[in-house]
């Protein structure tokens, strides 16, 4: 294991086995089985959970090489980026054996059931609670804000199972079937035209003392598991490799893979925001040039400072890699320069195409996807923890400064004065 994972080996080790494995002509659900079968699915899980050890940076070589052989990835999507990280890590051999190959063959999708209309921020103030019912237990509550709710087979939740204590202590985590009669997901439209997130519903909903993840009372360290995942994961980029949703509702197990690739590549009005790094930069950069604007000062100094904050993350990215390097807020950091991208590129694209850029997708006469961007950035200085909560954390954890006075901390949850 050690020789394929120093310097440049990774590389090629990943494309001589995509050589021998890719086929255009063959099915999606075949392809990601054996992308998951060969590690390379999701190479920094754990061996028994189907990964192969290796770090980020590892990880994120074996993610470039998939890239650069124009292939489909493995699928993408929260079960991918938090639940099966979550679960290697606090799950049991039965949960990590139930739960992990199906996120890493793209057969189940997974949203995260987080977040209520008066638990953001303060997530520990979460009001949806979960009584016990012999082997059940029976959920009642909201959910908001739920990514791809509408698509997901299973739910990452986090309920209140003991409101006589102290916020923090009385939640537990649970894996939740979403097709089932105590759930209503309500698919909302976003300004961008997407339907990308839903509420959740749960009426006395079922989830089973098997599907518990780390034990009771454990949901505040559990959740903060997948947080973190999911801070250091939003900053760290995207490898750009072709990509197809997973889960059963989608069903797209029997395309052919060539026919993902290629789709991937045409641009499409209504689809993703592009991702904010170089390669946008680059775009951006020859855009004003085609357009004959890299002599306005403004636009120079804003570029300018774009690159730098390009270079800033990279270096962030780097430190994050090295050990002896690291504060514990490279993570946060990333998330916040990853919320700042976004804002930047923003600006910048509409100060390069101007009015064209109250055209939405097609309509644009420059380039489409600024549109997608324009309306998507504000979403990531919010989404995954706000900017201000990136802020508290770095500076109460990392900094070690006094935490925020908080009267709730030790007080019974039943006790505490509610505002909804
Ligand atoms: C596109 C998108 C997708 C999302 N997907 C999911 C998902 O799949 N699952 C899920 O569970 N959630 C999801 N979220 C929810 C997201 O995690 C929350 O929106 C976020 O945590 C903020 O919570 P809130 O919206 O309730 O705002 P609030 O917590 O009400 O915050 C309002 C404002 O007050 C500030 N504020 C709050 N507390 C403090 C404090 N202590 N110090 C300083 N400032 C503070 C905040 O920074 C913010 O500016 C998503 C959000 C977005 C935008």
């Amino acid at each position: 294991m050690a020789a394929t994972s120093t310097a440049p080996e990774i590389e090629d080790v990943v494309r001589g086995w995509i050589d021998d494995n890719w086929d255009p002509d063959m099915r999606l659900g075949d392809w990601w089985q054996r992308l998951a079968d060969s590690g390379y699915a999701h190479p920094m899980l754990p061996e028994h959970a189907g990964g192969k050890g290796w770090s980020q940076s590892q990880a994120m070589r074996v993610m470039r090489a998939i890239a650069a052989a124009d292939v489909v990835g493995p699928p993408p999507g929260l079960g991918y980026m938090l639940a099966a990280p979550t679960i290697a890590e606090h799950g049991t051999a039965e949960q990590i054996e139930r739960y992990i190959p199906p996120i890493l063959n793209g057969r189940e999708a997974w949203c995260q059931l987080f977040s209520e209309p008066v638990a953001g921020s303060d997530l520990a103030g979460l009001q949806t609670k979960a009584s016990a019912d012999g082997d059940e237990w029976r959920v009642t509550g909201q959910k908001v804000w739920t990514s791809q709710g509408n698509i997901a087979d299973l739910g990452m939740l986090v309920a209140r199972t003991d409101p006589d204590l102290p916020k923090h202590r009385g939640m537990s985590y649970f894996v939740m079937e979403m097709d089932q009669e105590g759930v209503e997901v309500r698919p909302l439209k976003e300004m961008t035209g997407r339907t990308f997130f839903s509420e959740v519903f749960m009426d006395d909903a079922i989830v089973t003392n098997d599907s518990m993840i780390g034990g009771q009372g454990e949901g505040w360290r559990v959740a903060n598991t997948t947080l973190a995942v999911e801070r250091a994961s939003i900053g760290a980029g995207f490898a750009g490799y072709a990509m197809a949703q997973p889960g059963s509702k989608i069903n797209a197990f029997d395309r052919r893979v060539g026919e993902v690739v290629e789709r991937s590549k045409r641009p499409k009005a209504g689809g993703h925001a592009p991702n904010v790094g170089m390669k946008l930069f680059n775009r951006y950069r020859q855009l004003a040039e085609t357009l004959g604007q890299t002599s306005d000062p403004v636009l120079r100094q804003e570029l300018l400072e774009l690159y730098s904050i390009l270079q800033v993350n990279r270096l962030n990215l780097q430190r994050a890699r090295n050990k002896s390097q690291r504060t514990g807020g490279e993570g946060n950091i990333a998330k916040l320069i990853d919320g700042e991208l976004h804002r930047r590129f923003r600006d910048v694209s509409l100060r390069i195409i101007q009015a064209d850029g109250m055209l939405a997708g097609s309509s644009s006469a420059t380039d489409p996807s600024i549109a997608e961007l324009v309306l998507h950035a504000q979403a990531p200085p919010i989404y995954g923890g706000t900017d201000q909560i990136q802020r508290n954390i770095i500076g109460e954890r990392v900094l070690g400064l006094p935490k925020e006075p908080g009267y709730d901390k030790d007080t019974p949850f039943s006790e505490l004065p509610r505002n909804a």
